[in-house]
């Protein structure tokens, strides 16, 4: 009952123009196919601006899961170029059109984003000479962080350079807007510029990787991709030293390992609040954090 309340009170700010910033996870996964975990892939409203952060596969389902047109989402943040972080880009922006996108959407990335883009709209040609006439749609306009002038939004993003191994332009992301603050860690391992920025943050987006022994030991490739993440002894570093004051752990690899345990680990040397994201999951940061599921 009381879920159906915060909801309905959430529609109603909204359509208001509240100034009440939302979040909510469209997916939470990893490139391994997961119906319960789609790709990684954020979305961030306020008043009535909404922006998403990472695509991740099957955001299209999300977003038809929680209504949402696609009409106002006109900016998108990419982490970093791996697949799982921007297969969803096509799909997100084919179906925008099928669904009558008047405005063209502005896709922030690290560099490649606008070969990645030129790409996208030549693969796609022939659909879009097929259903639409001339050059009646709405396009992608790819821009590289190198390049963010001026942020006119009134959810300010700004992106910042992170440690994921072999990955060489992968970043994070601060988002504010009025007195709020969220920081997404993006794939990283132990990072100062994730903890730089997210000391005393509101909320802390972070990835994190856990395998049991016996895994790690006989899985060399494993430990190789360990190495650009962020391990539970890293985050409990993280954690005592930023003190978020809500810690959401995301892009959860766990091998022969849980959540739970997860938690468990942290909770011995960290006492402030951490949880595990879930698809559809979503957070008012109000006062304070009410979190409820939407969508289901
Ligand atoms: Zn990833
Ligand atoms: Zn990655």
């Amino acid at each position: 009952m009381i879920k159906y309340f915060v909801i309905f009170f959430v529609l109603l700010s909204n359509a208001n123009g509240s100034d009440l910033l939302n979040i909510t996870f469209l997916g939470t996964g990893t490139p391994r196919p997961n119906l319960d975990k789609l790709g990684p892939s954020i979305l961030i409203k306020a008043n009535q601006e909404e922006l998403l952060i990472d695509v991740g596969r099957g955001i299209t389902l999300r977003l038809n899961q929680i209504g949402n047109n696609y009409s106002k989402i006109n900016n998108i943040y990419l982490s970093h170029m791996h697949y799982d972080h921007i297969i969803g880009l096509a799909d997100f922006w084919l179906t925008s059109n099928l669904w009558q996108k008047k405005t063209d959407t502005n896709i922030y990335g690290p560099k490649g984003v606008k070969k990645f883009c030129d790409g996208l709209m030549n693969s796609y040609q022939l659909d879009l000479k097929y259903r639409y006439e001339g050059n009646n749609y709405s396009k992608l306009k790819c821009i590289n962080f190198s390049e963010i002038s001026i942020n006119n939004n009134k959810i300010l993003v700004t992106p910042f350079t992170n440690d994921h191994g072999h990955v060489d332009n992968s970043y994070g992301f601060k988002i504010l807007f009025n007195d709020k603050s969220i920081v997404y860690s993006g794939d990283t391992t132990l990072s100062k510029n994730v903890v730089n920025n997210a000391k005393g943050t509101d909320i802390l987006i972070h990835e994190i990787i856990a395998t049991s022994k016996k895994v790690l030991d006989n899985n060399k490739k494993l430990r190789k991709v360990f190495k650009s993440h962020t391990n539970i002894n890293q985050i409990i570093k993280v954690l005592n030293t930023c003190k978020p004051k809500l810690t959401i752990l995301n892009h959860a690899l766990l091998f022969g390992v849980n959540e739970e345990y997860v938690l468990r680990e942290i909770k011995k040397s960290y006492s402030g609040n951490v949880i595990f994201s879930k698809d559809l999951m979503s957070i008012d940061l109000g006062e304070e954090h009410n979190i409820f599921n939407i969508g289901k």
